[in-house]
C-alpha cells in the first residue's frame, strides 16, 4: 500500500508533543511492514536543514488563493527521500509552531489552510501514486474536504485526532481567503460550528475513517464530558471511528541505547538504573538518593493535572521523597511552579522544554506522575515503563487502557500488562491516597524491583497498532 501522511509536526524536525512522536514513528512502522509511506510536514525556521540533511528536490510552485500568489518550495531527506518538507514563508518564517509568548499566531487558518493545499499539490505534481491519504488533528484536516470537494480526488482518507481540545476554529471571513465551497461545507454536517468554521469538524466529516489515539478516548469523547462539544458531531459519525492505541518507538526510547542518560541499563543490567537515580539526585542537590524518586514530565495545561499536582506541592515537601517536575506551558502553570523553584529542598521543579532532560529523568525515577484529567492515549506513561518507571495515573482514556493497578494482578510475571497504580476519581483525596500506595510499594523493594523490570518488558511497540491501522486502509 502507498500512503501519503501529513502532519504538522514530525520528530526530531519538530515537536511540541506526543503527535510527533506518533508522526515518526507510525511511518516506521508501517515502513518496516513493507509499505510505501511518504511523510509530509512544514519546513518551520527551527528545523535543522543541516543536521537531518534536509535539501531541495527541485519542486517550486505557486498556487493563487483569493488573489494572493503564494510560494511553496520543496525538500526532501537526503536519506529517505520519501519524507518531505513544504516550506512557505507564511507557515514557516516565525518562531514556534503555533503560538508564542502573545498567544495563537492570528494567522493560523491561513497557514495550515495553506499547508493543506500544498500537502495535495505535491502528491499531484511529484506524480506520487497515493491509496490512502493518512491527516493528523485540526492542522490537516481540510485536506479530506478539500479532496472531496474542490480537487474530486478518489484516495481513501483517514483522520487520526490525537486530542480533541485543540480544534483549529476560526471566523467565517476565512472560508473566502481559502476559497472554500461555502454551498457544500458551510453546514453542519460539514465544518460550520457556531457561524465559524471548525478545521476538525471539516476532517469528520470529510474523512471516510476516522481513528483516536485509545479504546476508551474513543468512547469517551461521544460524551457531553469529554465531547468538547462535538460530541454529537462524533456520535452521528460513530460508524467510521475507531480507537486504535498508540506505540512508542523503542528506537528512541530505549534504556540500553539512549545516549541522552549517564548509564544505560537493561532487565538484566539493571544495576545501570540506580547509578543513574544517584547521579541525578547529586545533581540537581536533592536529599537521600534512597528515598523515592516521582518525576512530572509534561505540558502545563489543566488536561495533565497540574491543578492537583499544585494543590498537592504542600504534602509533597513534607514527605520522605523526591520530586521533580519538568514541563512548561499556559502562563498561569508557568508561574505558579516558577515561584516553587528552589522553595523546597526535596521537589526540583525545570520550567521548559528539555528532551535530554526528561530522559534522565525517566532514567533515574521510581514513579511518574501523570493523573490527568483527561488524556487520549498518553505516550509518558508507556516511555516511562520502557525505563522501568511505575506510572501512577488517573483512570481515563489511554491511561486507563494502558495501566493497570498493580494490586489487581497476581501473577506479575506471566502477565503482559503496563503495571503501576491507578486512581478514579480526580481529586486530591484519591490522588494522595494512590501516593500512599505507591510509598508501601517502595518499601517492599524486591517486589517494587519486580514491577519495574516487569514495565521493562512489556511490549508498548507499535507492532500492533500499525497492522490496526493497515487493515484499516485496507478495509
Ligand atoms: P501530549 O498531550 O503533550 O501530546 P503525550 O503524553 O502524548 O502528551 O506526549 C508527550 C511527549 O512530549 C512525550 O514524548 C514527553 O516526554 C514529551 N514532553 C512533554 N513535555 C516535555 C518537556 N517539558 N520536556 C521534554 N519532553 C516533554
Amino acid at each position: 500500500m502507498n500512503i501519503l501522511f501529513a502532519a504538522s509536526e514530525i520528530f526530531p524536525y519538530a515537536k511540541t508533543g506526543g503527535l510527533a512522536d506518533v508522526a515518526h514513528a507510525l511511518p516506521e512502522s508501517l515502513r518496516d511492514e513493507g509499505q510505501k509511506v511518504y511523510t509530509v510536514m512544514p519546513l518551520y525556521n527551527q528545523v535543522d536543514r543541516e543536521k537531518y540533511e534536509i535539501i531541495y528536490n527541485g519542486l517550486t510552485f505557486d498556487y493563487w488563493l483569493f488573489g494572493v500568489r503564494h510560494q511553496f518550495d520543496i525538500f526532501e531527506n537526503k536519506n529517505n527521500r520519501d519524507e518531505l518538507f513544504i516550506y512557505n514563508p507564511v507557515l514557516c518564517d516565525r518562531w514556534g509552531l503555533y503560538n508564542d509568548d502573545f498567544g495563537d499566531f492570528g494567522d493560523n487558518a491561513l497557514r495550515f489552510g495553506l499547508f493543506s493545499y500544498a500537502v495535495l499539490e505535491v502528491m499531484i505534481r511529484l506524480k506520487l501514486k497515493i491509496d490512502v491519504v493518512h491527516v493528523n488533528d485540526w492542522q490537516t484536516s481540510l485536506i479530506p474536504l478539500l479532496m472531496k470537494t474542490r480537487y474530486k480526488l478518489k484516495q481513501k482518507t483517514v483522520l487520526t485526532i490525537h486530542n480533541l481540545a485543540y480544534q483549529g476554529i476560526f471566523p467565517k471571513k476565512v472560508m473566502d481567503e481559502l476559497e472554500i465551497d461555502w454551498k457544500s461545507c458551510f453546514k453542519f454536517d460539514g465544518l460550520e460550528y457556531f457561524d465559524n468554521v471548525n478545521f476538525l469538524k471539516a476532517g469528520i466529516s470529510f474523512s471516510d475513517r476516522i481513528t483516536t489515539v485509545s479504546k476508551t478516548y474513543a468512547q469517551e469523547i461521544q460524551t457531553p464530558a469529554f465531547g468538547e462539544t462535538l460530541d454529537e458531531t462524533l456520535r452521528v459519525n460513530s460508524y467510521k471511528l475507531k480507537g486504535i492505541v498508540n506505540g512508542i518507538s523503542t528506537e528512541v526510547f530505549s534504556p540500553s541505547k539512549d545516549k541522552f542518560i549517564d548509564k544505560n541499563f537493561s532487565i538484566d543490567e539493571y544495576g545501570g538504573k540506580l547509578e543513574n537515580k544517584i547521579n541525578l539526585c547529586k545533581e540537581l542537590g536533592l536529599k537521600d538518593d534512597k528515598r523515592a524518586l516521582f518525576i512530572f514530565v509534561g505540558r502545563f495545561t489543566s488536561q495533565k493535572g497540574v491543578d492537583l499536582i499544585l494543590d498537592a506541592i504542600s504534602l509533597f515537601k513534607t514527605y520522605e521523597a523526591n520530586f521533580v517536575i519538568l514541563g512548561s506551558g499556559e502562563d498561569i502553570y508557568n508561574h505558579s511552579f516558577g515561584s516553587l523553584v528552589g522553595v523546597y529542598d526535596n521537589i526540583h521543579i525545570k520550567i521548559g522544554y528539555d528532551e535530554a532532560f526528561s530522559r534522565k529523568l525517566y532514567a533515574s525515577a521510581d514513579f511518574l506522575l501523570m493523573p490527568s484529567l483527561f488524556e487520549p492515549c498518553g505516550l509518558n506513561q508507556m516511555i516511562a515503563m520502557e525505563y522501568g518507571v511505575l506510572p501512577l495515573v488517573s483512570k481515563t482514556g489511554g491511561l486507563k487502557d494502558t495501566v493497570t493497578d498493580f494490586t489487581d494482578i497476581k501473577d506479575i510475571e506471566n502477565s503482559s500488562l503496563g503495571l503501576g497504580i491507578t486512581f478514579d476519581e480526580y481529586n486530591l483525596f484519591w490522588f494522595n491516597h494512590a501516593l500512599a500506595k505507591a510509598f508501601s510499594l517502595y518499601g517492599n523493594k524486591d517486589k517494587f524491583e519486580r514491577i519495574s523490570k516487569h514495565n521493562m518488558g512489556v511490549d508498548n511497540s507499535w507492532i500492533h497498532s500499525a497492522k490496526e491501522y493497515l487493515n484499516l486502509y485496507k478495509s
